[in-house]
């Protein structure tokens, strides 16, 4: 059977189960997305694309965003990353505030919200206009000029941001953030406003599939060991309280966003990305969790 067969045939089988969960709605503008949504699209390292569903609709891509602004932060060279984020698994909420107070404002790891605002300090200290720079970087790995911050999910996200808000100045308390608060939640909250389409997302995260260097234009966005470990990290931490959930049942590192997305990378091979808006408790793509799970169940081809 074919790539595209085995992509229709497990998209129509999950399209057919209940499509459980709830969209987030705690960014209320996410609350407003038709939950019926569906679309796949997987990209070989030689770029094809195979896609079903609402392969080419637009979405907020969320927390996957994080995978990007971790590359930018690595790519700029900073040393102090790793003194100021860990890289173990948190097996906390993506948004949890628990863990900082005893680990004196170090996260856990740069995939949660915690750790992600680090990654954002960092991008501050190093950049004139970091709201321009950062989706410059993104339209460049992207190789698509038209990527975009969507303004009214942004100002969503910080009408009802209290928990983000929290986060920043908790971790500023222990001197782990160095610029200005605001200026460090306004770029977060531009990153996770990021939209793409499957097609789209598939093709940006191909390089952590490529050893680092871009689909096609073997540009470098990361050193190969550097993707090896962007990789890793996604694999140990991209689901949150679900990462060992979805490395049982998935067997490949990938990353998740409330709104829906996930991508996920078989390194050497492709990249897929799946968005279905309803969430399960852990905050995780109900079907697109099912539809990874079915699809390397039948493709057998995951890191494992
Ligand atoms: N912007 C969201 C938040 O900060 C991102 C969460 C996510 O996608 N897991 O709450």
């Amino acid at each position: 059977m074919n790539c595209q067969n085995i992509i229709e045939d497990t998209y129509t089988y999950i399209k057919s189960i209940e499509n459980k969960g709830n969209v987030a709605t705690y960014i209320p503008e996410l609350g407003k997305v038709d939950p019926a949504h569906f679309g796949v699209c997987l990209t070989t390292n030689d770029g094809t694309q195979y896609t079903a569903g609402d392969a080419n609709t637009l979405f907020s891509i969320q927390s996957i965003a994080k995978v990007l602004s971790l590359s930018f932060a690595l790519s700029l060279g900073d040393k102090s990353i790793w003194q100021r984020i860990d890289v173990e698994p948190s097996g906390s909420a993506f948004n949890s505030l628990v863990q900082l107070e005893s680990e004196n404002g170090i996260p856990r790891n740069p995939l949660i919200n915690a750790g992600a605002i680090v990654v954002c300090d960092i991008l501050c200290s190093h950049l004139k206009e970091p709201k321009e720079e950062l989706i410059a970087y993104i339209r460049d790995v992207a190789n698509n000029p038209g990527i975009h911050y969507s303004e009214t999910i942004a100002q969503s996200e910080k009408s009802n941001g209290y928990r983000n808000f929290a986060l920043v100045n908790f971790m500023k308390s222990f001197g782990n953030i160095k610029n200005d608060v605001d200026q460090v939640i306004d770029l977060y909250f531009h990153l996770s406003s990021i939209e793409m389409t499957c097609c789209q997302l598939s093709k940006t995260y191909g390089f952590l599939a490529n050893g680092g260097k871009q689909l096609i234009t073997q540009k470098e966005i990361l050193t190969r060991s550097q993707s090896k470990r962007v990789n890793a990290i996604m694999q140990t931490c991209g689901f949150y309280d679900e990462a060992g959930e979805f490395a049982y049942k998935v067997g490949l590192p990938g990353k998740s966003g409330v709104g829906g997305g996930i991508v996920a990378v078989l390194p050497n091979s492709y990249t897929i990305s799946v968005w279905s808006p309803k969430l399960n408790e852990r905050g995780n793509s109900y079907r697109g969790m099912k539809f990874l799970e079915r699809f390397t169940d039948t493709t057998h081809e995951t890191i494992f």
